[in-house]
This record gives structure tokens, C-alpha cells and sequence, in this order.
């Protein structure tokens, strides 16, 4: 059976593998340490609680290549041979496992912005809030770090290209959203803002189901004008750099 190693297929697909040894070689290491963060981070959403099984899936945009957890695979059974890599089309350039159900939905997000990472969860308390609203209420002010008042993609079939195009229209103008009687995606200029997006939004829809259990009591909201402060001010938040 042929090496299916990231490092040594060439994907042919503007990674920089090709007629160039060297540039081809590095192309291949880039990919092969992007899968290794990827399988972590789906091993992750296990650990976190996330998910459970083989719900779920990760990918990681590098270069014209995406790489995505296979469907239906076990994280904790995957290797660094394991890698499954698709172009911006879907046509599969790495590996031969077959991707996640998800594809519409990951390379729906890679088309239409800079993303570098989406990461798809079946997060208990954000599935439960997907049922319950159309908006997940401005409880608390990370919501601004989603791009605003995130909202729920009405229920589509999962793997469904109805389901990537729901998905889109409510990721408009943000880097997550719920999915109706389904879980969370969310992308990131990282796979680690990705990942971090979804804890965060996992712990809002948290916050916002407990506040709202206490029988004949309703949580304060946040306004959209205090909302766009707090936007305005994150981007000043973390170290200083330089
Ligand atoms: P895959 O195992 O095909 O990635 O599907 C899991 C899932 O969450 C579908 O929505
Ligand atoms: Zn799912």
C-alpha cells in the first residue's frame, strides 16, 4: 500500500509540492504538523466534553489544502498516516479514509472567508439553546469576541448542503453560530481561536440556561450598544505586543 504520510504525497494543489524537492519537502511538513494539531484538538472536544464518540469533526486550512478528521473514525485511533486532506472542491488530494459527513459545511466557511480553522461540536448546553431560540440572548459581553448576538442556523439533514448554506447566512458578520437541534461550528484565524470560540460559546449558552432556570426570574441583557463597546475594546485585550 503507498505511504499515505502527508509528507510523502504531493498534493499537487498550490501547497508548494510539485517540481521543487525542497519546497515539496516543507509543503509536506507543514501539513503533516497541521494534521497533528488537528487530531489533538479532535481528541480535545473529546476530553472537553465537547462531544461524544465520533460526533464532531475538525479541519485546518493550509494553503489550498483542507485537512479534516475522517467521518465516523474514533480520534483516539487516528495516526499520523491517518491524514485526509480535500481541495477547496471537495476532491480529495490526501489520504484514503473517507472525510467528515461535514464537508459542505467546513469548506463552506474556507470559501467565503480567511478562516484557517473550523471546528464543528455537539456541545450539550449550545445544543440545548439551539432548540429553545432563534438568538442566543446577550447574556455576557463575550459574545462580542463571536462578532455579535450569535445566532441559530434553522435545523437542516447533517452533511447537507442545505445545512452549510443555513450555516452560512447565520454566520454573517460572525466566526460562530448554533445549529438547530444540532451543535456549534466556529472558525478561527487559528485552530486554537477556533477551538476557544467554541469553549466560550459553549460556556455563554451555559450561563444563559442557568440564569434562565430559576423559575419566575429573567437574566439582565446586555444592550447592542453595550455590546459594541466591549467589541471596540477587545481589540486592545491580552498583552501588548511589540
Ligand atoms: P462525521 O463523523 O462524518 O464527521 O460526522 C459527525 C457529525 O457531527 C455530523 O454532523
Ligand atoms: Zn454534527
Amino acid at each position: 500500500m503507498a505511504d499515505q504520510r502527508p509528507g510523502t504525497q504531493d498534493p499537487a494543489d498550490g501547497t508548494g509540492g510539485g517540481a521543487d524537492p525542497a519546497a515539496g519537502a516543507a509543503a509536506g511538513e507543514a501539513l503533516a504538523r497541521a494534521w497533528d494539531e488537528l487530531v489533538a484538538a479532535a481528541r480535545r472536544t473529546v476530553a472537553d466534553g465537547l462531544v461524544v464518540g465520533t460526533s464532531g469533526n475538525v479541519s485546518v486550512r493550509v494553503g489550498d489544502t483542507v485537512l479534516v478528521t475522517p467521518s465516523g473514525v474514533a480520534y483516539d485511533r487516528l495516526t499520523p498516516q491517518d491524514a485526509v486532506g480535500v481541495d477547496l472542491e471537495g476532491r480529495q488530494v490526501l489520504g484514503t479514509l473517507t472525510p467528515t459527513s461535514e464537508l459542505p459545511m467546513h469548506l463552506a466557511v474556507y470559501r467565503t472567508t480567511s478562516a484557517a480553522a473550523v471546528v464543528h461540536t455537539h456541545a450539550v448546553h449550545a445544543t440545548a439553546v439551539s432548540t429553545l431560540v432563534p438568538e442566543l440572548p446577550l447574556v455576557h459581553y463575550m459574545s462580542a469576541a463571536l462578532g455579535g448576538p450569535v445566532r441559530v442556523a434553522p435545523y437542516a439533514l447533517y452533511g447537507s448542503d442545505e445545512l452549510a448554506g443555513n450555516m452560512l447566512r447565520a454566520l454573517e458578520d460572525r466566526s460562530g453560530c448554533l445549529l438547530q437541534n444540532h451543535g456549534t461550528v466556529t472558525y478561527g484565524s487559528t485552530l486554537e481561536q477556533a477551538y476557544d470560540r467554541t469553549a466560550q460559546l459553549e460556556w455563554m449558552c451555559r450561563v444563559w440556561l442557568t440564569a434562565s432556570a430559576l423559575p419566575d426570574r429573567a437574566p439582565s441583557l446586555l444592550t447592542t450598544e453595550q455590546l459594541g463597546a466591549v467589541q471596540e475594546k477587545l481589540r486592545g485585550y491580552g498583552q501588548r505586543k511589540g
